[in-house]
């Protein structure tokens, strides 16, 4: 068993689950990919680039810095591997990232329309407001960039702009869970929308608190990463 599987199953069997649920806009298709931050911080696995997911192997996970140079890998590793990096690099708190091309999601992203905070749950798990990430070319250096310009908000979940989401976590199983939340507040929100009526916000004070929430657990961790 070689040093890094553990992390490429994880992938594999994260990657997998988000396939066959529909979140990569197709079930088999190859849109979206998966990353895990690898113990002490400093590289991590993720998808290769353009395999369709009931394919993968997990040799096909490719183990990279945070840099986006491969360190093993097979394959290619995914085009958007800069912009996992960039999270990674900047959010201490992160140790999983999912982007994802999920239907309703990807709605927000067209009508470039951020989703306020509706829900408690959604709230302190995403963050007051999921954000809109301006566009940038899929896997481009202005997409890198765009995406960092927004983390700084301690936020678990946003929408980039013309093309899908990103859903990050302290690890994969809330990375994930991020996504799905994200789909289930885009669902009902359109729907809600469609109604022509008014929709309700949470109050300030719970905002607040959600954010004091994600701003709290961001310190933390930035703080357990200065003592390794
Ligand atoms: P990869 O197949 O290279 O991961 O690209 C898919 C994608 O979602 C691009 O934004
Ligand atoms: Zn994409």
């Amino acid at each position: 068993m070689g040093k890094y599987d553990t992390y490429r199953q994880a992938v594999l069997e994260a990657s997998l689950w988000l396939s066959q649920h529909g979140f990569f806009g197709s079930i088999r298709g190859t849109g979206g990919n998966v990353s895990v931050r690898i113990e002490a911080g400093s590289l991590m696995a993720v998808t290769p680039s353009s395999i369709k997911y009931h394919e993968l192997v997990t040799e096909d996970i490719c183990i990279v810095d945070l840099n986006g140079d491969v360190v093993e890998a097979k394959r290619a590793p995914s085009v958007e591997t800069g912009m996992h990096a960039v999270i990674y690099r900047s959010r201490p708190d992160v140790n999983a990232v999912v982007h994802t091309h999920q239907i309703f999601g990807s709605v927000f992203a067209l009508v470039n329309h951020p989703i306020p905070a509706l829900f408690d749950e959604v709230s302190f798990t995403l963050g007051p407001t999921v954000e809109i990430v301006p566009y940038g070319l899929s896997g481009s250096t202005d997409l890198v960039n765009n995406v960092a310009g927004k983390l700084s908000n301690n936020a678990n979940a946003y929408i980039i702009q013309n093309h899908g989401i990103i859903a990050l976590g302290k690890d994969l199983d809330r990375a994930m869970l991020a996504a799905e939340l994200l789909e289930k507040v885009a669902h009902i929100y359109c729907l809600a929308l469609a109604t022509g009526k008014a929709v309700t916000m949470l109050p300030v004070e719970t905002r607040e608190m959600a954010q004091g929430m994600r701003s709290y657990e961001a310190a933390e961790a930035q703080k357990k990463r200065d003592k390794e």
